[in-house]
């Protein structure tokens, strides 16, 4: 801070424009040294500090010291310096504070080689797993995928598929209707469907022959939650229908389908059941993959066949021709078969899991196991 205010004698223009012109070099050399906060106040106080300050001076030396005829002039000259102090001190003000957040951003830069915030890669879950791995059996077979809505009427989840009002096997099925459908007539009504068997119709009604779908979906009964029974639970539904379709397609697809699944040495029975929808209707049961169908493990009876050396694991049949009749397809001309199974119950099997809410519980400890 070299500068001080000269004490003037001369009073005419060119020695007040000189004067000032000297300030002003003065003042932006100045400013422009600073490089601190520390700084910044030691140039705003030798400026404008009330004691000692430039600007107190220039009204002391150049001001109060004019004469008369020229205070007017000097008067202006002075205001003037006045603006481009304050102007001064307030842009280096700022400039001081925006270099030092850049500073702070420099020194808090990026470092490119650290490694990153780890996100855990997610997994299927089993339960979308093994429905897959059911699909894509179906899939290689040249079968198509259909999908269809969780929320049904009365007439796509029963009626359609035979079940006629009132009939008895409706009760098997612990339905959860939708409350407040009375005054629709009975096939309108709302229901959460109960199996997959609603997509088999649907489809139909928009595929003419020949038709080999699987339905994969999410299903709702009026179960409670216990170790096998779940209110949500998935299935995986085919269908078949195309001419001269026989029982032994649907045997020779159900058998290829289960030793793809559990593997090649598992074998299939089938024995007469009954669905309203197909006719005639089985069940279908696996040799134990756990006891290889002997019925007997680690010297005692096997636990998961209960000795029999059987698992029960799906259903299917011939769809019954009055099904067609619903659809509008011609059930002198074709025929075909329809099968259903439970991915939770197939989930269990294969990875020997003892209860089905461990598959709802989102414990990624569990599910972790199947990634
Ligand atoms: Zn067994």
């Amino acid at each position: 801070m070299a500068y001080s205010v000269r004490k003037l004698t001369d009073f005419s223009a060119p020695s007040l424009d000189a004067a000032s012109s000297e300030l002003a070099s003065a003042l932006s050399q100045a400013s422009a040294g600073i490089q601190s906060e520390a700084e910044f106040k030691i140039f705003r106080d030798y400026w404008m500090g009330r004691k000692g300050g430039v600007l107190t001076h220039l009204n002391d030396l150049w001001l109060k010291a004019s004469p008369g005829p020229n205070k007017r002039d000097v008067g202006q000259r002075v205001n003037e310096l006045k603006k481009k102090v304050e102007q001064a001190v307030e842009s280096t003000l700022a400039r001081i504070q925006t270099g030092e957040s850049a500073g702070k951003l420099a020194a808090e830069s990026l470092d490119i080689t650290l490694p990153g915030i780890r996100r855990p890669i997610g997994a299927e879950h089993p339960v979308i797993k093994t429905m897959n791995e059911i699909v894509r059996v179906f899939r290689n077979l040249g079968y198509s995928i259909e999908e269809g809505p969780e929320i049904e009427t009365d007439f796509y989840n029963f009626e359609s598929l035979n079940f006629p009002p009132n009939h008895p096997a409706r009760d098997t099925q612990d339905t959860i209707f939708i409350a407040g459908q009375d005054s629709k007539p009975q096939r309108d009504r709302l229901l959460l469907r109960t199996h997959t068997s609603p997509v088999q119709i649907r489809t139909m009604q928009k595929m003419k022959p020949p038709v080999r779908v699987v339905c994969p979906g999410k299903v709702h009964r009026n179960d409670a939650a216990d170790a096998t029974h779940s209110p949500v639970f998935h299935q995986v539904e085919g269908l078949a229908v195309d001419t001269n379709i026989t029982f032994c397609d649907l045997k020779g697809t159900v058998d290829h389908a289960m030793k793809a699944l559990f593997g090649s040495s598992v074998k299939t029975r089938f024995y007469p059941s009954f669905f309203p929808f197909t006719e005639p209707s089985a069940d279908v049961q696996i040799s134990c993959i756990f006891c290889d169908g002997k019925g007997v493990r680690d010297g005692g009876p096997c636990r998961n066949c209960k000795a029999s050396g059987w698992i029960e694991l799906l259903g299917c049949g011939m769809v019954d021709p009055n099904v067609y009749g619903f659809v509008d397809y011609d059930a002198a001309k074709i025929s075909g078969f329809a099968f259903g199974m439970g991915v939770e119950r197939i989930a269990i099997l294969k990875y020997g899991v003892d209860d089905i809410q461990l598959f709802y519980h989102g414990d990624v400890r569990f599910l972790e196991q199947f990634s």
